[in-house]
């Protein structure tokens, strides 16, 4: 997210009716890893790939010379030569989100979890046992410290944009209240780029445009900025930046998307080889779908060349699915589309707009699906008693945490 330097860190204590708290652990991976070993405690923490990978997770102290979340880990040590860096132990950091999901469920059922690291409460419900919206706010991140042993950030709003919004800039370790009159002022406050929905590329479309924050957002028509970022955005930015957001908090959607990626050794140019990882992941993905319980109704494919830039190309599915054939099917159509200019060295199958198998009725009625469903399954067997790493390409690496 980017942040702009004035942003105010006061908006008011009025916390009436700012019932929406997101609640963002701080440098994840690494706080773990400090947790984890001590003697890392103040010194700069970099949890990510050594060869050609990138950084997953910085602590503060990496972070105050320049090192960021994705950037290249080969990068991030010319930048910080004295960084302690850890390869990542993603089993840990998820057995410690499971602590802290299990705290923040202990404070409101009203939970949605967004990442591994992030969530939103709706603490409506909670303040008469409990007290007010900021006295639970730093409830909570007391308890995540002493319970859990790691810091946490929390932002406290009347939605959940704003919220969110409100947890960055409360970064490192804080609180941040933006009391509900204080919506529009603070949204209008902000960088463009801050709003949820705006991407890099969204933002250099506004900012060739002269738009550069949301309070000059807003004062063009939205006829004209559709034409510049599409109509449904337009509107939805707008929208969000007025502070219209009634989203609510919907709990148990515990996984949003399942996504794998991979860094290639060496750059690839072999349309045949890219092909066949993309088949892998499409088959993890299948598989952690089908142990979710869950269907997805799109696949995104995403790719990185060899000078960093990267694309992504999502495909909406005919029907819903958790086969890896059908997952495949698109990916590999999306990577047809795509040119290999300069070679690929990171290839990524995300799934996502999910759908409960169960719920949505949805089941493998087609002969064929069935027999491919089978197939399947007995690979996942095999992957569950020999280890996923009989298929695993390269080196695998998570998304990485703000
Ligand atoms: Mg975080």
């Amino acid at each position: 997210m980017s942040r702009g330097t004035g942003v105010r860190r006061d908006w008011g204590g009025d916390d009436g009716g700012a019932t929406i708290l997101h609640v963002d652990m701080d440098a994840f991976f690494a706080s773990v890893e400090v947790l984890d070993d001590p003697s890392l405690r103040g010194r700069p923490v970099i949890v990510g790939g050594r060869e050609r990978g990138v950084v997953a997770s910085a602590s503060y102290e990496a972070r105050a010379v320049g090192v960021h979340s994705a950037m290249p880990t080969a990068r991030a040590l010319r930048l910080c030569p004295d960084a302690v860096l850890i390869p990542g132990r993603h089993e840990r950091y998820r057995e410690i989100s499971r602590a802290v999901m299990a705290l923040l469920g202990s404070v409101t059922p009203a939970l949605e979890q967004l990442s591994i690291d992030e969530a939103f409460l709706d603490i409506s419900g909670a303040q008469l046992r409990l007290g007010r919206p900021t006295a639970i706010a730093e409830l909570i991140r007391e308890r995540i410290r002493d319970e859990v042993g790691v810091p946490s950030s929390v932002g406290i709003a009347g939605s959940k944009h704003v919220a969110k919004l409100a947890s960055g800039f409360a970064k490192p370790d804080g609180l941040l209240l933006v009391p509900v009159a204080a919506t529009v002022p603070f949204l209008h406050s902000l960088p463009v780029g801050a709003m949820w929905g705006v991407g890099e590329k969204t933002r250099e479309q506004l900012a060739d445009k002269g738009v550069r924050t949301v309070a000059q957002l807003v004062t063009v028509p939205e006829h004209a900025l559709g034409r510049w970022v599409g109509q449904s955005l337009a509107a939805r930015l707008l929208q969000l930046a007025w502070g219209r957001d009634d989203r609510e908090v919907t709990p148990g959607r515990v996984e949003k998307s399942i996504s794998t990626e991979s860094t290639f050794r060496e750059d690839s140019w072999d349309r045949a080889e890219l092909e066949r990882v993309v088949l892998r992941q499409s088959h993890e993905c299948a598989a952690r779908l089908r142990a979710a319980g869950l269907v997805c109704t799109r696949v995104t494919l995403k790719v990185r060349h060899s000078d960093f830039a990267t694309i992504t190309r999502a495909r909406s599915l005919a029907a819903p699915t958790h086969l890896a054939a059908d997952i495949a099917e698109a990916a590999r159509s999306l990577l047809s589309e795509v040119s290999l200019r300069g070679g690929v060295r990171l290839l990524g199958v995300r799934t996502d707009g999910f759908v409960e198998a169960a719920a949505a009725g949805w089941q493998a009625t087609l002969d064929e699906s069935e027999a491919r469903l089978a197939a399947e399954q007995a690979m996942d067997a095999v992957h569950h008693r020999f280890g996923r790493a009989t298929i695993t390409p390269a080196s695998l690496l998570q998304p990485p945490d703000h």
